[in-house]
């Protein structure tokens, strides 16, 4: 599941980041280190008129956000514009080395989310192709590779930095077609071994933001026999219901998650159950930021402190870094700042790490 950390028991304070995303973990420098050196002319990285590869300064302000936005495509477009990297497996690998290399100097172990449906269907568009055009199963052995270099970019980080790294994969309720996603999820059982769980991702338009399809549900359910740690993005863009529906999943972390703040008695089952929030201020900040204003108003207390006082595991997150231009560092800074009990947020981060590895730090 994951290489050994270096020490049985790290003595001193351990930060963990916990929940980020590797799609959201492209920063600028390596995202024209990779341009560079697979002569990727998109004109997000290169100047044509000019002749020559932008700056990251220049690049900066088409992938991080100015400021919060409550129309979530706004964060969604950046994400968009850094995919142009993934113009094959090689370049998706190289983006990924410096993605981990990145994390590992951020925190002191972590989390990455991969999204292995949107990555594989975003390089075979690079490819001139249509994904819909590819054979569910075809589909699938165009994302093995994918999948298959993420965790050698992995394997290959932390043999470099020892820092504990485990990598989730996740499904998007975006669920563009339930034949490529069954086919997608047999594959990745072959590897399940080298993945720490699942998540459920993304972002969809309408009035209800976190549905759950009824076959993404069966085929999460068919998954779990083999990664049995679920994870659900939910109380976020939606409110405290979208956590209680989340929670009849039986999930053992929430993405988010800070909207259960809206309803006492989902906070009473979340601490009954033992479920942990992810909680990412600076994410919050730009996606939810009128949701946030009320719920600390109601609180007195910001999301992450309100929660740890309802009894709710909380652990920190720095999400999408890239997009939201933040860092994990910075996302511990700010918690100090808003008062959380960094030595409950530590403990509980061990134990959700134990939790989803068996293994002690
Ligand atoms: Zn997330």
């Amino acid at each position: 599941m994951l290489a050994a950390p270096r020490l049985p028991y790290y003595p001193g304070p351990v930060h963990l980041d916990l929940h980020r995303h590797l799609e959201g973990s492209h920063s600028p420098a390596a995202l024209l280190e990779v341009a560079r050196t697979f002569d990727i002319r998109n004109p997000l990285f290169f100047d044509a008129a000019g002749d020559r590869f932008r700056t990251e300064a220049e690049l900066a302000p088409a992938v991080t956000m100015d400021g919060p936005s409550a129309d979530a495509g706004v964060f969604y477009d950046r994400i968009v514009k850094a995919r142009a990297a993934y113009v094959s497996v090689p370049a998706i690998a190289a983006l990924a080395v410096r993605a981990f290399r990145e994390a590992a100097a951020d925190s002191d172990g972590f989390e990455m989310r991969l999204s292995l449906f949107s990555m594989t269907r975003t390089l075979i568009e690079q490819q001139g192709e249509a994904w819909k055009a590819v054979a569910p199963v075809a589909f699938a052995e165009r994302a093995r590779p994918i999948l298959l270099a993420v965790l050698a970019a992995r394997d290959q980080v932390f043999a470099e930095t020892q820092v504990p790294m485990v990598v989730r994969l996740g499904l998007s309720r975006t669920f563009e077609s339930e034949a490529h996603y069954r086919a997608l999820a047999d594959m990745v059982v072959e590897h399940a071994g080298a993945l720490v769980g699942l998540d459920v991702l993304g972002i969809v338009a309408g009035a209800d933001r976190e549905p759950m399809p009824a076959a993404l549900v069966e085929i999460l359910t068919a998954l779990r026999r083999h990664l049995p740690d679920l994870t659900i993005h939910a109380g976020e863009l939606a409110g405290h219901e979208s956590v209680d529906r989340t929670l009849a999943l039986d999930p053992r972390g929430i993405g988010h998650g800070v909207r259960s703040l809206e309803n006492p008695a989902t906070l009473e089952r979340l601490a009954a159950a033992g479920v942990t929030l992810e909680v990412c201020p600076t994410s919050n900040h730009l996606l939810i930021n009128e949701e946030v204003a009320a719920i600390t108003r109601m609180h007195g207390a910001a999301p992450l402190p309100a929660l740890q006082r309802a009894g709710v595991h909380c652990v920190l997150g720095s999400d999408d870094p890239t997009p939201m231009g933040t860092s994990f560092r910075h996302e511990l800074e700010v918690a100090t700042r808003i008062g959380v009990d960094m030595g409950r947020l530590e403990a509980d981060a061990r134990r959700r790490w134990t939790e989803m590895t068996g293994q002690t730090l």
